[in-house]
Parts: structure tokens; C-alpha cells; sequence
């Protein structure tokens, strides 16, 4: 038996409960890993009101880890115990003491990398990763726009599309959150609760509109970074914190022929090269200096509610994780 934190009933964060739970042996493929620090990601608070649907019930949540492989299942070559390793993406299951993972679906981690750091770039990190290299590829000279610019990714992603080379405008909702923004490379701040962003990125950009909008906020800002795009702009909505937005009507999009689409990690990460590739890159770039990694809220396991509550009312910036025995 090992503590877990499992799901029952979809709900607020009181539905997280602290449970003993049998994990059992790992079969052909897998390994047994043990944690030893794990991600809070918003998709977690996502799958644990129902907004995305888990394949089983109960659950138990979680999709980002950094652990100690203790034991290997038939069939393993490549990884041994004692090797440290992470993940992101599925199966579901990191807030857990220990888990059960495939082998094919985890990387080695780097000795430089501390198991807290890289537990909050599996997820967060790959994310930007694929926004600022693939699905849209930031360049010199190109304007971006950033909204929940201090958030885990959104921290990240303001480093990186600044080392591009590209001029960044963030979004954040405080004070606090627009110095962390700035000191993460957002050449401007725009504190979205105060400011009509629409019209600030209108005035930072002479009327031309940005060439990329990165919006995870969703419904409160969706219609609003349609309209910061220049023609031919690329909307991209990767998430969806404030809701899912309304609908598009598709002939909307042809007044500035631009470009919309809601990517997903997994799918850029779906085979083994695509992910060593990914993951390879953000662990270079934060050994390089070039991403600085803000840590910035550590709660224990089993106070993973208190995690949730905190990331959903916006009390949290940079990169939030879950320590086991502590
Ligand atoms: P964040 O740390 O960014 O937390 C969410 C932030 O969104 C808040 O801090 C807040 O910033 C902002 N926000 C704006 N409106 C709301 C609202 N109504 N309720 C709550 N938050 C709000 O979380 P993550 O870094 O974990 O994830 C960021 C986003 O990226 C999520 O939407 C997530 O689903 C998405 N994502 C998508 C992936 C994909 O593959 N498509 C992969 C990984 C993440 P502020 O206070 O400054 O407004």
C-alpha cells in the first residue's frame, strides 16, 4: 500500500481525498517508480471538475513527476533502478507516493536537474516548448502576445519566445504578477483586470496587431486576442483557466485571414523522438540559464487541495508542486 490522493465524486477541491491504495507489480513495459516531486498542472483541476472526463472512477490525479525507479517490469532494457526519470502526459496518476509508468512514456533526468524543477518542466516546460518551436515558430522581429504571463507556463513561455528573439506583451491579473513578468522578458505588462488589453496592445503595436496571441485563459479572453491579431495573425487557444470559449463562427476568422488553432501536448509529443526531442530541449535550455524555472509554491502530498484551491483563485505564479514524506 502507498498514499494516494484519489477522486470519487467531480467536484471542488474537497473531493481530493488521502488514501492508502494498492498499486500492485509492474507488468511487460512498465517500471515502478517512486516520486519524488510532483506537478500541478491546471488540466489536473480540469479532470477533477469534469471539464475533461477521466478514463476510470475513482482516480487518482496528476500527470507530471519526477521519481526513483525502484523496480522494473519484464522485458526492460534501457532503464534499471536507481535510474531518475520523468513524465508527462498519461497515464494519470502522480499524486501518488509511488506509481506504476511505461517505460517508453518517461526520460532520464539530467543529475543537474533538481527533482522539483524537473518535475514542473515535464508538462509545463514541453508545453512551451511545442507553442514557441512548432506550433507556432517565434522568430526575430515577431510580436507576441502572452495572457497569464506569470502562470507556470505562461512564465515559461515569456523566457523562451524572449529568447527568440521576439518582442513579448504579457497579461497578468496583479502588481506582483506584472514584476515577475517583466523580470521573465515581457517587454510590456498589461494588468488585464485594471487595463482594456484590446486597446493597450493596439497602442503598443501602432495599430498592427500582434502576430501571435498564446491564450490559455479562454472564454474572458478569447474574443479579445482575436481581436489583438495583425492580418494573417495565429490565434493559438492552448487552455482554457476562466472557461471554454464561445464558439467561432468559421467566416469571422476571414476578415484578417487568420490562422486558429487548439493544440494539445500529447499530440506533440506522441512519438518517442518527438518527446526525447522536447524534453531535451527544455532541460538544455534551463541548464544554459536560458529558462529560469520559478518554483514558487510547495505544498505536501496530501495537502494537494489546498494546491488546487490556491491554483484556481489565482493566488499562485510561476510553478506549483506536491513533495511526498514532507
Ligand atoms: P497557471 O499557473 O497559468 O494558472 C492559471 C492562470 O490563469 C492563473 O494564475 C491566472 O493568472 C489565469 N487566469 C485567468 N483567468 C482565470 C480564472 N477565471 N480562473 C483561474 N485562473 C485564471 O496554470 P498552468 O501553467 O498549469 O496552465 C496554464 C494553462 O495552460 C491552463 O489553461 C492549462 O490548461 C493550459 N495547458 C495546456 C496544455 C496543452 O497541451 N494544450 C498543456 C499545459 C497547460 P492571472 O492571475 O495572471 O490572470
Amino acid at each position: 500500500m502507498v498514499k494516494a490522493i484519489r477522486v470519487y465524486e467531480l467536484g471542488g477541491p474537497e473531493v481530493l481525498k488521502w488514501e492508502d491504495v494498492e498499486i500492485g507489480e509492474p507488468n511487460e513495459g512498465e517500471i515502478y517508480v517512486k516520486n519524488q516531486a510532483i506537478g500541478v498542472n491546471f488540466i489536473d483541476i480540469y479532470f477533477r471538475k469534469g471539464v475533461y472526463k477521466a478514463a476510470t472512477m475513482p482516480f487518482t490525479p496528476g500527470m507530471e513527476a519526477v521519481g526513483v525507479v525502484t523496480a522494473v517490469g519484464p522485458g526492460i532494457t534501457g532503464r534499471k533502478v536507481g535510474d531518475v526519470v520523468a513524465y508527462a502526459g498519461t497515464p494519470m496518476g502522480s499524486y501518488s507516493e509511488e506509481q506504476i509508468l511505461p517505460a517508453n512514456k518517461v526520460v532520464p533526468v539530467p543529475p543537474s536537474i533538481d527533482p522539483t524543477v524537473g518535475a514542473s518542466i515535464m508538462l509545463k516546460g514541453m508545453t512551451a516548448h511545442f507553442l514557441v518551436r512548432r506550433c507556432f515558430k517565434v522568430e526575430p522581429g515577431h510580436i507576441v502576445l502572452v495572457h497569464a504571463a506569470a502562470g507556470g507556463v505562461g512564465s515559461l513561455l515569456c523566457q523562451w519566445a524572449n529568447a527568440l528573439g521576439a518582442t513579448v506583451i504579457g497579461t497578468v491579473s496583479t502588481n506582483e504578477k506584472a514584476v515577475q513578468a517583466k523580470e521573465d522578458g515581457c517587454h510590456h505588462v498589461i494588468i488585464y483586470k485594471e487595463e482594456d488589453f484590446v486597446a493597450r496592445v493596439n497602442e503598443i503595436t501602432s495599430g498592427n496587431g500582434v502576430h501571435v496571441v498564446y491564450d490559455s485563459v479562454g472564454k474572458d479572453t478569447f474574443q479579445g486576442s482575436l481581436a489583438c491579431l495583425r492580418a494573417r495573425g495565429f490565434m493559438v487557444n492552448f487552455g482554457q483557466s476562466s472557461g471554454i470559449p464561445d464558439p467561432v463562427p468559421l467566416p469571422s476568422l476571414g476578415a484578417k485571414s487568420l490562422f486558429l488553432t487548439r493544440p494539445s501536448l500529447m499530440q506533440y509529443t506522441a512519438t518517442r523522438d518527438e518527446l526525447l526531442e522536447a524534453a531535451g530541449e527544455v532541460f538544455a535550455n534551463v541548464a544554459s540559464g536560458v529558462l529560469r524555472v520559478r518554483v514558487n509554491h510547495k505544498y505536501p502530498l496530501s495537502q494537494a487541495a489546498q494546491a488546487h484551491a490556491d491554483l484556481e483563485s489565482r493566488k499562485t505564479s510561476g510553478c506549483v508542486v506536491l513533495i511526498p514524506d514532507c
